[in-house]
C-alpha cells in the first residue's frame, strides 16, 4: 500500500479559499485514478521536498514561467494551460498557469491540468506524443479540460507512473 505525495506549490498568491478549492478538485481526480486500489495520491499545498512524488508549481502566467528561469530554452506553447519540462530527465519540472489571456480558470480546469501534466511528469523518458496521442483520440484521451472524462487508460498510466519515483524540480 503506497501513499504518494502530490505537492502543489503556490507561486502566484492564491487566496486560501482558492487554494482549498483547487486542492479538493485535484484530489478528486487522483482519487478517481486510484479508486479500488490499495494506493492513493495525497494532494496538498506547500513547498516541494525531495520525498514528493509529484511537484506542480502554480505561476501567474506563461510570461512568469518558473521552468524558464532555469531552462530558458523550454518551448512552452502559447495556449498552454501548463507545461512539463523533461530535458533534465529523469528529473521532471511541471508548472500550471493561473491566467491565460488575463483571466483565472475554473478550479476544475486547474485540477485537469495538474492531472495532464502528471502524465508527462511521471514519464520523463517519453515524448509529448506519448500522452497527447494516447488512444489516438485527440482531446479525449489526455485530460485537457474539466469536462474530460478519465479513461481506464489514464488511470493505468497514472498508477504506473507513480510506481516509479522520478526526481522533481523544486
Ligand atoms: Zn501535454
Amino acid at each position: 500500500m503506497a501513499r504518494y505525495v502530490v505537492k502543489l506549490v503556490d507561486r502566484t498568491s492564491f487566496s486560501p479559499a482558492d487554494e482549498h478549492a483547487i486542492q479538493v478538485a485535484t484530489q478528486k481526480r487522483f482519487d478517481e485514478a486510484f479508486k479500488d486500489t490499495a494506493d492513493s495520491a495525497d494532494v496538498s499545498w506547500g513547498s516541494g521536498t525531495p520525498n514528493d512524488n509529484l511537484v506542480v508549481h502554480f505561476v501567474p502566467d506563461r510570461e512568469h514561467s518558473y521552468i524558464k528561469q532555469k531552462w530558458p530554452d523550454a518551448n512552452i506553447i502559447l495556449e498552454a494551460g501548463g507545461h512539463t519540462y523533461t530535458g533534465a530527465r529523469p528529473m521532471s519540472a511541471s508548472e500550471v498557469y493561473r491566467k491565460r489571456d488575463g483571466g483565472d480558470f475554473h478550479f476544475g480546469s486547474y485540477a485537469a491540468t495538474v492531472f495532464h501534466e502528471a502524465m508527462h511528469n511521471l514519464y520523463p523518458f517519453q515524448n509529448a506524443d506519448f500522452v497527447h496521442k494516447k488512444d489516438g483520440t485527440g482531446l479525449a484521451a489526455p485530460i485537457y479540460s474539466r469536462h474530460t472524462q478519465m479513461t481506464d487508460h489514464n488511470k493505468e498510466l497514472i498508477r504506473q507512473g507513480f510506481a516509479v519515483k522520478n526526481p522533481q524540480y523544486l
